[in-house]
């Protein structure tokens, strides 16, 4: 509870500063507002403590010989377990989550689409998040089945770390620019960006054409997962657009797909960029 009022906290600082530096100016129409606060509303205080009771209830019900089993193990070595373990499983769900653009039933893309369909950055895309999308998302499940084996420091601090580097990647501050830019930082910040996301390689991620990366940089923190599975790409600029191409699917497609599935968008596979090679 107070991980999760730590980080509203966390979120509020940012995106006040956001506000304030003139940030989010032309990016909140009336349906925009609507995606945003529909998906917000439905994803924190509806879809997460949900994902998390069932998660405790299946362990139970699965594997209740196991609860507090590795609550012996120390805390830093248990931290960088569960880091890792969240980091690489999420790459793969998320990295699957953009492939299913060109399945048959491209349902998981459909899932994931609602953070990509904003045609902006700002810290408020932590939470433009399909509420369906928290009980598929490893993060949850991984810091929650640690949490039920014993291991509640090293899950807080995980999610704490995971979290923090989401609000910086997807905040609209982009300090990175003027490093990366430098004569003498620059070429270290680039090695750096092989090893740890920057806002940079996640703004590509979310973005499409010159500088765009949409089907690139899976990783929430540790880049070396893009790096070693081939699909790192560190971007020279910003991305020549923000969002997916074609006509965004309704709001209420938006928050509540599946159970609102809107009509075939055009925001699915045919439209969506075909992949380049990774350029690192
Ligand atoms: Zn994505
Ligand atoms: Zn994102």
């Amino acid at each position: 509870m107070f991980f999760g009022q730590y980080m509203m906290g966390a979120t509020i600082i940012v995106l006040i500063a956001e506000i304030l530096a003139g940030r989010h100016k032309g990016h909140h129409g009336a349906n925009e507002k609507l995606v945003l606060w529909g998906s917000a509303i439905s994803g924190v205080a509806i879809a997460r403590p949900l994902s998390a009771l069932l998660q405790a209830w299946l362990m139970g019900l699965v594997l209740p010989q196991w609860q507090g089993a590795l609550g012996g193990i120390s805390f830093w070595p248990a931290f960088f377990a569960v880091l890792l373990v969240a980091e690489f499983t999420f790459y793969w769900v998320h990295r699957w989550a953009h492939e299913a653009a060109r399945w048959k039933n491209p349902w998981l893309w459909r899932l994931h689409r609602t953070h990509h369909s904003a045609r902006y950055m700002s810290v408020l895309l932590t939470v433009r998040i399909n509420p369906f999308w928290y009980f598929v998302v490893p993060i949850s499940w991984v810091t929650g089945i640690s949490v039920y084996l014993g291991q509640e420091a090293a899950a807080a601090a995980a999610a704490t770390v995971i979290y923090a580097w989401n609000l910086m990647t997807h905040a609209n501050f982009r300090w990175d620019d003027r490093v990366r830019a430098h004569r003498v930082a620059g070429p270290l910040f680039r090695a750096l960006e092989h090893i740890v996301v920057s806002p940079g390689v996640h703004h590509s991620h979310h973005g499409y054409g010159k500088d765009g990366g949409p089907f690139r940089n899976y990783a929430v923190t540790f880049a070396f997962f893009d790096w070693m599975f081939g699909t790192l790409y560190i971007p020279k600029g910003r991305p020549w657009r923000y969002g997916i191409p074609g006509k965004n699917p309704v709001w209420l497609s938006e928050i509540l797909y599946p159970v609102v599935p809107g009509r075939t968008s055009a925001a699915d596979a045919k439209d969506m960029p075909v992949p380049s090679t990774a350029q690192t």
